[in-house]
């Protein structure tokens, strides 16, 4: 019996002397403790990590990012190409209301964000080459306009621009004078309390150089923009003169827009409204 404890003896002291042999390896539970606890806490974080990445992983196809905040892209029905033309929703939390906020829409804007859209389109410039578009509008013509600007495409009509006019701190005059097509862009009707309908969206200018708001004011032609005096004559032939045979005056009519060329107390050719 003594030689077995003896032999036990040996095995402990045995034991202990290798686990003491391994110097720099020993942990102190406290240590082993702290090891498992950060050991997790990678973990944790990788996963974490892995599942952001996950999460910002957009298909190539899908324009939208569902992270993007406030901005939720908006079902369309009739638009074949919903990778280049779509609209999005849009609220105040958004980089697109960043963008707006205090240009066209104004601090004084009473049109609800709801009621508005954010429109991606492709159009061919004069340049001959596509060009991405940008329109903020009222969400009453949004598939109108998507639609629309998606058949001008396909059809190669020519618009040299399409920027919103905040790109232009929201001045009408500077955005027509560079021949730029655009929509919202609040403001009510002069000495009244009624919004016009670009205040609202639901109006859109198409290559205003070439398609100018001419009024007689006092006798005196008031002509918008000023720069577009050598397009004033309708009856003269010159590239993206919108007239009726016009594609883009035929695409908004079929949509039931009116067109500003036909009005009578003045005459606004680049204007299509609702
Ligand atoms: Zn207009």
């Amino acid at each position: 019996m003594k030689r077995y404890v003896a032999i036990l003896v040996c095995i402990v002291l045995l034991v202990t002397l290798g686990a003491c042999g391994k110097d720099g390896e020993q942990q102190s539970a406290k240590e082993v403790g702290e090891s498992i606890k950060s050991e997790e806490i990678l973990e944790a974080a990788n996963e974490s990590k892995d599942k952001t990445t996950d999460e910002n992983q957009v298909p190539n196809n899908e324009p939208n990012n569902d992270n993007t905040t406030g901005e939720e892209k908006m079902t369309t029905t009739n638009v074949k190409d919903t990778e280049n033309f779509y609209g999005i929703i849009f609220t105040a939390d958004s980089d697109i209301f960043t963008r707006i906020k205090g240009k066209s829409y104004k601090d004084d804007c009473i049109v609800p964000l709801e009621d508005l859209r954010y429109l991606h389109v492709l159009h061919v410039g004069f340049d001959g080459q596509t060009h991405e578009g940008e329109i903020i509008c009222n969400k009453a013509i949004a598939e109108d306009l998507l639609e629309i600007f998606e058949q001008l495409y396909e059809a190669g009509y020519q618009i040299e621009k399409i920027k919103l006019v905040d790109e232009y701190n929201a001045e009408d005059e500077a955005s027509m004078a560079d021949n730029n097509s655009s929509n919202f862009n609040f403001r009510f009707i002069s000495h009244t309390t009624k919004i016009s309908k670009h205040g609202s969206g639901m109006a859109i200018d198409i290559n205003p150089l070439y398609n100018p708001y001419i009024k007689t004011v006092n006798g005196n032609l008031n002509i918008e923009p000023a720069n577009s005096i050598p397009y004033v004559d309708r009856t003269a032939d010159f590239p993206h003169k919108i007239d009726e045979t016009d594609l883009a005056y035929q695409l908004f009519t079929a949509h039931g827009f009116s067109w500003g060329g036909a009005w009578n107390s003045s005459k606004d050719y680049q204007h299509f409204e609702k």
